[in-house]
């Protein structure tokens, strides 16, 4: 053995001693210093200078940055109700107790009952989705994404595959959704017409051929145009596409199914129902944005069109599984359940969004109240702006209530770490010299846990 070998750490005992502290399965911890400490070996080989304490510390940090990794929860300071980075909308209570009646024992899902045969897979929810749209049919699958994929596969068939979509709507909604490359991979050859700020009528028009499967509109949803700008209206475009029996299809994104401009100062979000009033023959949206439901995408409109879509061979690949199902079916109640009041809602992105500011005000005082002295630290109170996000109403700007922490002590960088890492992790966000918490997006059933680490850190 080379010299510089002899201060390679002896894997086994290095990973015992690391997997008490990060709380990470033996074998898991073993293979991953197994493959840190080969790493190092050709490090010393190629005449890198170290020392076992070294080489310890750096494989200790390694294995803590892994630990982290590991799926779990997050108080969400930042403000933003549908956050991408922090797995988009939460449950209500309700949806996830029936998941975990579901998912622990058996079920209906492909069961009748009543007879005692095989039944259909999500019969249920396809009607109460259905109904809570005003449409003629509904399904669902794992994502919008997906859903589009979907429904240009069906609507697109050899030569007749020529999707009309505007300039104004070729979006990247991220996370590698670009609308050109959902095309593409779908076998469906963009047609695109307009201008970015303006497309007319008479644009589409123009551009159908017999080649023409469908005219495809997409929701702006995560960005704005303003200024000399115009689009047709969704009942011309309807009109258009029925002189043509061509299918209008709307992707539109986020499925609100109330008035958010009701519910907050925020714009109006486009509801599936309007959609298909104006005479869109099949939509599509999100299952886990403003609807706050599971991840899901959704597909409703003209039940011949739907039924089409079901028949695809590719819509085995994107199934829902059951406990999708379970969440998706129990929001979809919820919503149905709460329609003549939608202040009694369950869904906790709706209840967000109605929080008053002076409520968060008085939780807000509490909590810094609670903290009490701390010498690490000044706590305040601070207005901050909440909003949406999740690519959807990129206008919405929610008044809301912050915790503001100016650190003494440490770095702000450190406190904003500090948080992160521990247990729960909350993450928050900096603003000049200051870490700030807003309330809204903090459940009050963690107000208590937010103290706690707050005390921890900083007294
Ligand atoms: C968010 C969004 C999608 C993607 O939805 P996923 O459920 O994340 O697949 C597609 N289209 C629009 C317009 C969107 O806003």
């Amino acid at each position: 053995m080379s010299s510089a070998l002899k201060i390679l750490p002896p894997i086994e005992p290095l990973a015992f001693q690391l997997a008490r502290a990060v709380k990470l399965p033996k074998p898991l911890v073993v293979s991953f210093v197994r493959k840190e400490v080969t790493a190092w070996r050709k490090q010393l080989l190629e005449g890198t200078e170290s020392d076992r304490d070294t080489i310890e510390k750096d494989i200790e940090a390694k294995l803590q940055a892994f630990a982290a990794s590991r799926l779990q929860p997050v108080i969400n300071g930042t403000g933003v109700l549908i956050h991408t980075n922090l797995g988009r909308s939460p449950l209500g209570k309700t949806a996830a107790a029936a998941l975990e009646q579901i998912a622990t024992g058996y079920s209906n899902l492909e069961f009748n009952l009543p007879d005692g045969t095989r039944g259909k897979r999500a019969g249920y929810l396809e009607t109460a989705l259905a109904c809570l749209v005003n449409a003629e049919s509904a399904t669902a699958v794992n994502n919008c994404a997906a859903a589009l994929v979907l429904i240009l596969r069906h609507l697109c068939v050899g030569e007749k595959n020529e999707v009309i979509v505007s300039r104004s709507e070729l979006v990247e909604i991220g996370g590698g959704f670009r609308v050109p490359e959902i095309l593409e991979t779908s076998g469906a050859k963009l047609v695109e017409v307009g201008a970015t700020n303006k497309t007319h009528l008479a644009d589409y028009a123009k551009a159908i051929t017999p080649n023409t499967a469908i005219i495809l509109k997409v929701h702006r949803s995560n960005f704005y145009i303003e200024g000399f700008t115009a689009e047709p209206d969704i009942a011309e475009l309807s009109t258009l596409c029925k002189e043509h029996d061509i299918p209008l299809v709307e992707d539109i994104g986020s499925g609100a199914m109330m008035n958010t401009d009701e519910l907050a100062p925020i714009d109006h979000e486009p509801t599936p129902q309007e959609a298909l009033t104006k005479g869109v023959d099949l939509i599509c949206f999100s299952g886990d944005k403003l609807l706050g439901g599971p991840q899901s995408g959704i597909i409703a409109g003209r039940s011949d069109l739907v039924a089409g879509v079901k028949k695809e061979p590719f819509f085995r690949a994107v199934r829902c599984d059951k406990l999708i199902l379970t969440v998706l079916q129990e929001s979809i109640d919820e919503y149905l359940r709460t329609q003549a009041a939608p202040t009694k809602t369950d869904v906790p992105n709706l209840k967000a969004l109605a929080i008053k500011p002076e409520e968060l005000k008085q939780r807000a005082l509490s909590l810094i109240d609670s903290v009490g002295e701390c010498p690490e630290a000044e706590l305040s109170i601070t207005e901050s702006i909440a909003t949406t996000g999740g690519g959807t109403m990129p206008r919405s700007k929610i008044p809301s209530i912050a915790i503001k922490i100016t650190p003494r002590g440490i770095s702000l960088n450190k406190l904003a770490q500090q948080l992160r890492v521990g247990t729960p992790a909350i993450v928050g966000y900096t603003q000049e010299k200051h870490l700030l918490l807003d309330l809204r997006t903090i459940f009050d059933w963690q107000d208590e846990l937010v103290v706690s680490r707050l005390s921890e850190i900083l007294s």
